[in-house]
C-alpha cells in the first residue's frame, strides 16, 4: 500500500513562481558544465552545440503558443518582455501616435512601463474593469484615437485568474490598425493560448510560470500581419535579431524549451486536476467561513482563487499558517507601508475587503491530502481569529 503522506510546508502560491519540474533539470543539466559553449560562437562545436539546443527550445517554445520560430525573442523574463515589447514599440510608432490603452488591473512589470512612458511624452488610458474582473471590449474600442498605437491588455490576472476576452481584444486592435500586446506570463502552459486565433502582435512569458527556471522569458514579436518593428533596449552584439544584446542564457533557454514542450503535452490533464481541487478548497471555505471568490468563476485559470475571508485580516491568517502553508495575500508593501492590492481595489472592493484576501495558488504536484489539510488549517484559524474578535468586542 502506498502512503500519501503530507509533507509540509505545503506551497500553495504557484502564481509566484513554481518549481522546475526534474525533467526541465535534467534537461538543462549538460548545458552548465559539458555543452557550456556559447550559443554564438559561430567557429567550433562548442558553439554549434548550444545554438542547435538554443533552436530546439525555440521550436518548442513558438509551437506552445503557435508562433513562428523566428517570433521568439529570449529575455530574462516577463518583465523585461513587457519592457522591450512597451517602451521599444512607444520607440518605433511615436511618429505615428503617442496613445496607449491598458487596463488597472496590469501587472506592475506593464502599469509601470506604461506610467513611464507617460513621463516622456506618451498618452494612457487606463481602462476600468467589472465587478468580475473583466475588461469591456466596446470601452476597449471607445477608447482607441487616431493617435491611439497600442493596447496593452493581460490574457489572465495573476491575483484572481481571470481571463480576459482577449480573441475580442485582438479582433478590434487588427480592425484599427492598432498593435496588441498581452501579458500572457499566467495563461501560458495552463490554458490554450494562440497568438494566431487571438491576434496577438507582441505577447510576454516566462518559464518560472511553467515548471521552468528563473531568469528567463521570452517576448512573442510578429513578424507578419503586421510585422511589428521594435526599437532595442539593450545594445550590444546585436543577438537576438538585434532586439536583446546579450550571451543567451543556454541552460534556462533548454529548460524553458523543455518546459513549454511538457506543457503543451500536459496541460489538458493539470487543468482537469488542479481546477477539480480548486473546487473542492473553494467550496469548503464558502460552505462553512463566510468567504466569498474575487473575480470570474467562468472566465478563468484552472489553478487558482481568491478568496475574501469576511472580517479577517490576511496577514493575521497568514500569519496563522505559513508555517505550515505558503500563500499569497495579494497586497504588497511599497516601503514602509502596506498596500492594498490595486486588481482587487479594481474589482470595486474596498480596502478593509482587499486587505481580507488571500491567493491559493494550486500546482500540478498539490494533493488531495495538501488540499484537506488546507481546508482544515484555514478553516481553524479563520474561527480562532473570529472568536478573538469576537470577545474583543463583548469583553
Ligand atoms: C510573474 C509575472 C510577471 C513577471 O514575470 P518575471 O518573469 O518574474 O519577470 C509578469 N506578469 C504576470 C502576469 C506575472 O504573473
Amino acid at each position: 500500500m502506498i502512503l500519501n503522506m503530507l509533507k509540509l510546508p505545503v506551497y500553495l502560491d504557484h502564481n509566484a513562481t513554481t518549481p522546475c519540474d526534474p525533467r526541465v533539470v535534467e534537461a538543462m543539466l549538460p548545458f552548465f558544465s559539458l555543452q557550456y559553449g556559447n550559443a554564438a560562437s559561430r567557429n567550433h562545436s562548442f558553439g554549434w552545440q548550444a545554438e542547435e539546443a538554443v533552436n530546439q527550445a525555440r521550436e518548442q517554445i513558438a509551437s506552445l503558443i503557435g508562433a513562428h520560430p523566428k517570433e521568439i525573442i529570449f529575455t530574462s523574463g516577463a518583465t523585461e518582455s513587457a519592457n522591450l515589447a512597451l517602451r521599444g514599440a512607444f520607440e518605433t510608432y511615436l511618429s505615428k501616435g503617442n496613445h496607449i490603452i491598458t487596463t488597472t488591473i496590469e501587472h506592475k512589470s506593464v502599469l509601470d512601463t506604461c506610467r513611464h512612458l507617460e513621463t516622456v511624452g506618451g498618452k494612457l488610458t487606463i481602462l476600468p474593469v467589472n465587478t468580475k474582473g473583466l475588461v469591456d471590449p466596446d470601452e476597449v474600442e471607445a477608447a482607441i484615437t487616431p493617435e491611439t498605437i497600442l493596447v496593452a491588455i493581460q490574457f489572465a490576472n495573476n491575483e484572481t485568474g481571470t481571463i480576459q476576452p482577449v480573441k475580442q481584444i485582438g479582433e478590434i486592435a487588427k480592425k484599427h490598425g492598432v498593435l496588441f500586446f498581452s501579458d500572457a506570463t499566467q495563461a501560458t502552459g495552463k490554458i490554450p493560448v494562440n497568438v494566431i486565433s487571438a491576434d496577438i502582435d507582441l505577447m510576454s512569458f516566462s518559464a518560472h510560470k511553467i515548471y521552468g527556471p528563473k531568469g528567463s522569458g521570452a517576448l512573442y514579436v510578429r513578424r507578419k500581419n503586421p510585422r511589428v518593428k521594435l526599437k532595442a533596449q539593450i545594445l550590444g552584439g546585436g543577438h537576438e535579431n538585434n532586439l536583446r544584446s546579450g550571451t543567451l542564457n543556454v541552460p534556462g533557454i533548454v529548460g524553458f524549451g523543455t518546459a513549454c514542450a511538457l506543457a503543451a503535452i500536459e496541460m489538458d490533464i493539470i487543468a482537469t486536476t488542479t481546477s477539480c481541487l480548486r473546487d473542492r478548497l473553494e467550496n469548503a471555505f464558502i460552505a462553512t467561513n463566510h468567504a466569498t471568490v474575487n473575480g470570474s468563476r467562468t472566465s478563468r485559470l484552472p489553478h487558482v482563487t481568491n478568496i475574501s475571508f469576511t472580517g479577517i485580516e490576511a496577514e493575521a491568517l497568514i500569519m496563522g499558517i505559513n508555517k505550515n502553508i505558503a500563500v499569497s495575500s495579494g497586497a504588497a508593501c511599497t516601503s514602509a507601508t502596506i498596500e492594498p492590492s490595486h486588481v482587487l481595489k479594481a474589482l470595486g472592493l474596498n480596502d478593509q475587503q482587499a486587505f481580507s484576501s488571500i491567493r491559493f495558488g494550486l500546482g500540478k504536484n498539490t494533493t488531495d491530502e495538501e488540499i484537506d489539510y488546507t481546508i482544515k488549517l484555514v478553516s481553524e484559524t479563520v474561527n480562532n481569529l473570529r472568536s478573538i474578535a469576537h470577545s474583543a468586542i463583548t469583553a
